[in-house]
């Protein structure tokens, strides 16, 4: 369902080609124009064999790796035409990033992981710490905020790293084999509420996944194979 006020879709990719130098003057080329509208709310999976190009993506989609040719644009906004700067403060304020290994920050506490984007973000201290624990609370981790990193399990750290793509209310969220790390029951729930926040949300989720159950759970599925993207029904997901 779209926003109210937007109308233009969150995130519009124009044939975008990406490639990496490899030694010896070679190149391989990775995405081979791929095109895709996302509306405000859609919940996508993308899925693919290992090396296909997800991880690509995903930092294409995120702006944290600039494409070869091609546009990628936010909410209509041609993202890659912004200087540095703005791009990086965009960047913090409307996208999302969960990892396949949660990226913690070791020596600070899960309260202070979930609260540094909106610190970053200008938000007070206050301020940022209220909106930690209330996504702590929604992922059931109340009683984990003043935990490390290392004094969580591999669940938890993983949970402790949705809060911390959700802190800034993000409208786009890119989660890249979230659970790819997890045992399958670990996964499982997480993917339950990795599902349910993005409902309760309405904001627009990005899903790389080899699970089909999570894959089915999603609005639309897309299969990366050979440099293109294609749409697949959720019970062809096979890898
Ligand atoms: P996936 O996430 O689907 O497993 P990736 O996007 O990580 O795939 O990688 C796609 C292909 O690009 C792989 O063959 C990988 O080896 C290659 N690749 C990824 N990043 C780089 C890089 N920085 N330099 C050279 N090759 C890369
Ligand atoms: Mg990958």
């Amino acid at each position: 369902m779209p926003r109210p006020g937007y109308d233009t879709p969150a995130l519009t990719l124009r044939d975008v080609r990406k490639g990496y130098a490899t030694g010896r003057g070679g190149y391989l080329s990775v995405l081979k124009g791929v095109s895709l509208d996302l509306q405000h709310g859609e919940v996508v999976a993308i899925v693919g064999e290992s090396g296909s190009g997800k991880s690509t993506l995903l930092h294409l989609m995120g702006t944290l790796d600039k494409p070869d040719a091609g546009q990628v644009l936010l909410n209509g906004e041609n993202v890659f035409a912004l200087p540095d700067a703005q791009l990086a403060a965009f960047r913090n304020s409307h996208i999302g990033f969960v990892f396949q290994f949660h990226h913690l920050l070791p020596e600070f506490s899960a309260l202070e992981n979930v609260a540094m984007p909106a610190l970053i973000g200008g938000s007070s201290k206050r301020r940022a710490c209220e909106l930690a624990q209330a996504l702590l609370g929604q992922l059931a981790l109340t009683d984990r905020a003043h935990h490390r990193p290392a004094e969580l399990s591999g669940g938890e750290q993983q949970r402790v790293a949705v809060a911390r793509a959700l802190v800034n209310s993000p409208d786009l969220i890119l989660a890249d084999e979230p659970t790819g790390n997890l045992d399958a029951r670990t996964a499982d729930a997480l993917h339950q509420e990795i599902i349910r926040l993005s409902r309760s949300c309405n904001q627009t989720f990005v899903l790389v996944t080899h699970n089909p159950v999570l894959a089915a759970a999603c609005d639309r599925v897309l299969q990366l194979d050979g440099g293109e993207l294609r749409p697949v029904s959720g019970t062809e997901v096979i890898v």
